[in-house]
């Protein structure tokens, strides 16, 4: 849909001082305001007090400053995690997630309205694609929670682009996102403390792999066959595993940092011998770690997390094979923190 007036985070630095030209400004203006928006934070243009009022009506003319407003909050039991559904400009929802743990502060991003991807297993992915959120969009999601954290004298350290969406079928929106939230003149969060989440778009891969990024990969593998890959995943066929393990070993290759595998533990699904020892086989050797994950069950998929005996059974596998792997707890569960749960339930509610 068109929105012709720009949203001010949309911008990128040059893009801004264009901007400013375009109203008879100089340059050093968009430094201002890059100040404003990036460190004072600012939510709306009158809050850029160092500007002259004529300014600020002007800028008002010409561009706005969307802030997203929270729909819905959801708080973990322990304060731990917090999960708030943000409305953006065209009334489009996503949901933006705070992990607090004792030395990092995670917020975890959407990167579209939905998922064209449909995994089965996944509540972005069962309500389909609406559309990409822009760069602007996926910022403002970091800049919400820096917010909530500054009041406590605390910051965002870590970002997760493990929200709702297919961060790499957003290419182009993501990696301005990532930039923008780099900048040392901004926010200035370091490329390794971002982690980009992907169901597998080996060709994507291979384009990231060339950004020269220092970003960390983790890859949603779930499945070690193509036959129960395709029917978890339904990702396009050319991208099956071949294809994927190539390109995750040409990331590893380029960046020399160690991708991870994300696995759900679904119970009598992906957590059975065969599939551990087709795990094992294929990624032995690689500078890989493997993340175990135990199944958030959502409404529209019948598979539960796995039974205490098959996590044990299939770690035991990895442990005889030396594959480095990390079981993970829950967390956020009670607050159906898996991306898309919040945005499911709202809507069950008001339908
Ligand atoms: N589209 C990207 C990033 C968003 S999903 C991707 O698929 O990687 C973030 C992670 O949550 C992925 O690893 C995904 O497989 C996982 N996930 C989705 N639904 C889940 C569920 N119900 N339980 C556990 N993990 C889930
Ligand atoms: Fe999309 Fe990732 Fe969910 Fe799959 S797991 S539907 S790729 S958001």
């Amino acid at each position: 849909m068109p929105q012709k007036i720009p949203n001010l985070l949309d911008l990128d630095h040059s893009q801004l001082e264009s901007l400013l030209e375009s109203v008879g400004q100089p340059r050093y203006r968009a430094d201002q305001i890059w100040q404003w928006l990036y460190k004072q934070l600012a939510t709306e243009v009158q809050d850029m007090t160092s500007l002259p009022k004529a300014l600020r009506a002007k800028l008002e003319e010409v561009a706005v400053l969307h802030t997203p407003r929270v729909l819905a909050t959801q708080e973990s039991l322990t304060g731990e995690t917090r999960k708030d559904l943000l409305e953006m400009r065209d009334g489009e929802q996503v949901e933006v997630v705070l992990m607090r743990y004792i030395q990092r502060r995670t917020v975890c991003v959407s990167t579209q309205v939905g998922c064209a991807i449909g995994c089965r297993f996944c509540a972005t992915g069962q309500m389909g694609f609406q559309r990409n959120l822009s760069s602007g969009e996926i910022v403002a999601q970091v800049l919400h929670f820096e917010r909530a954290l500054r009041t406590q004298g605390r910051r965002v350290t870590n970002i997760v682009f493990m929200g709702m969406g297919e961060p790499l079928l957003n290419y182009n929106n993501t990696l301005a996102a990532i930039t923008r939230l780099m900048d040392p003149a901004g926010l200035q969060i370091g490329q390794r403390r971002m982690t980009l989440s992907t169901v597998g778009i080996s060709t994507a891969i291979r384009r990231f792999a060339k950004e020269k990024l220092q970003v960390n990969l983790a890859v949603s593998l779930h499945a070690a066959t193509d036959e129960l890959r395709s029917e978890l995943m339904p990702v396009d066929q050319r991208h099956d595993l071949d294809a994927l393990f190539a390109a995750v070993q040409e990331y590893i290759n380029r960046t020399n940092r160690e991708v991870t595998f994300e696995w759900a533990l679904i119970d009598g699904v992906n957590d059975t011998p065969e599939q551990a020892a087709a795990l094992a086989a294929r990624i032995a050797g690689m500078l890989v770690h493997v993340n175990l994950i135990p199944l958030n069950p959502t409404d529209g998929y019948p598979g539960q997390p796995s039974s205490e005996e098959h996590v044990e059974a299939f770690t035991d596998i990895l442990d005889r094979r030396h594959i480095p792997y990390t079981l993970r707890l829950r967390r956020g569960g009670d607050i159906q923190a898996g991306c898309g749960q919040l945005r499911a339930r709202i809507h069950r509610q008001s339908t």
